[in-house]
């Protein structure tokens, strides 16, 4: 085969090989998105339920106190009924002993439904506290992967920045240039011929042009995209299914 044309397909394989890469690199930092995002959300989970604790702890408290009063009061009442003159006043003393204690009963129902409540909240944060571990773990493995698949794109890119540079060199300026043209206008300078046809532009060569392909001795542009053609016939279609 022509020397420049086996230089040329390399040269392509190569510098689709760097365009893929890039690619792969660009993507990296994506990955780590949706993590980053997860963790934040169930950080503000864990920092939701932590805020509904402290604030039930403090209508708790609240209701305590109340308890506390409510106590007081009927401890003040029960003082009075010693003193008091007439009947009137003493069923009157009684009667606001029992509003109290009524109000002690359905305060103390509330407490009680406060601490279950109070038990769910710890149960809700223990397992928050979960995930956010979790998460915080994989998001740490996943950016020491991420780092290290960085690292090895960029050798990877390094290495074919390197071939790249010698193949060119050894192309004369002419081909440098249309290779150059052709990457830039049809993304692609180099295509296969198989089939009688271009695989860049998938048109059917004229048998003459199919044929000078075929030799591989000169180069030869598609008449119609004008890219560079070499032969390769696969050796059988593959079975499909
Ligand atoms: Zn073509």
């Amino acid at each position: 085969m022509n020397k420049e044309l086996e230089i040329l397909i390399k040269l392509q394989s190569v510098d689709q090989f760097i365009v893929e890469r890039k690619r792969d690199q660009q993507e990296i930092p994506k990955r780590l998105e949706s993590l980053k995002k997860e963790l934040e959300k169930a950080r503000n989970n864990l920092e939701e339920a932590k805020k509904e604790k402290k604030e039930l702890a403090l209508k708790r408290r609240e209701k305590e106190k109340l308890l506390d009063e409510l106590a007081e009061k009927i401890a003040d009442r029960k003082g009075r009924l010693f003193k008091v003159k007439s009947n009137e006043e003493y069923a009157a003393l009684l009667k606001e002993i029992e509003t109290f204690k009524e109000e002690i009963s359905s305060t103390e129902d509330e407490i009680i439904i406060m601490l279950d409540k109070d038990e769910e909240i710890a149960q809700k944060i223990e397992e928050a506290e979960k995930k956010v571990k979790e998460l915080e773990r994989i998001l740490k493995e996943e950016e020491k992967k991420c780092n290290e698949l960085i690292q090895k794109i960029e050798k990877e890119l390094k290495q074919a920045e390197e071939e790249k540079q010698e193949l060119w060199q050894n192309l004369s300026d002419r081909i440098q240039r249309l290779y150059e043209k052709l990457k830039n206008t049809k993304g692609s300078a180099v295509a296969r011929a198989a089939n009688q046809t271009c695989h860049g532009c998938f048109t059917e060569l004229p048998p003459q042009t199919f044929l000078e392909v075929k030799k591989g001795e000169k180069m030869i542009q598609c008449p119609f995209c004008g890219r560079i053609l070499y032969y390769w016939e696969e050796e059988k279609p593959q079975d499909e299914g």
